[in-house]
């Protein structure tokens, strides 16, 4: 629906995306929440590893052995992501690592990307999981007279 749109351009889209996001997180608390902690497995750069084996005063080998799996389901992009959800850095809903947490953790749940129009598929699975998406996603729907 979003492709075939022509009330809007798709930067106009972004725009309209990244408003009803920042007014969705003012009233959602993610330390309320926590559920892509409990559900997601994380990938991390080497710079994401680096940095948490230093906050955690373990080499780089300690740390993907104790807390990483290597996963190379995605050809396109293989690497390391934590091994265990909930994930072992998660302490009653909140991030023990919050200042080291990993790019990935950082970026989700990805509203704030341009290109919403050609990333819906991506952003239909996350609102099983987030409410800001979910949010997001029915105030868009609503907004642009989606209809099923
Ligand atoms: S590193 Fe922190 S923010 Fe990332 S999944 Fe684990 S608890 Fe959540
Ligand atoms: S699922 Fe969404 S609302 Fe919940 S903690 Fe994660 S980012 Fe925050």
């Amino acid at each position: 629906m979003l492709k075939f749109y022509d009330k809007m351009s798709d930067e106009q889209i972004d725009t309209l995306v990244f408003t009803i996001t920042d007014r969705t997180w003012d009233s959602i608390d993610c330390t309320e929440c926590g559920r892509c902690c409990m559900e997601l497995k994380p990938m991390l750069s080497e710079k994401d590893q680096f940095r948490l084996a230093k906050r955690l005063e373990m080499n780089i080998e300690q740390l993907r052995k104790q807390f990483l799996e290597y996963d190379d389901t995605d050809i396109d992009e293989p690497g390391w992501r934590i091994k265990d959800h909930p994930c072992p850095f998660l302490w009653d809903k909140v991030c023990t690592i919050y200042e080291e947490r990993p790019e990935n953790c950082r970026q989700y749940p990805y509203l704030h990307k341009p290109n919403f129009t050609y990333r819906t598929w991506g952003m239909i699975e996350p609102t099983f999981t987030c409410p800001v998406v979910y949010c997001v996603i029915e105030e868009l729907k609503e907004k642009l007279g989606f209809r099923v």
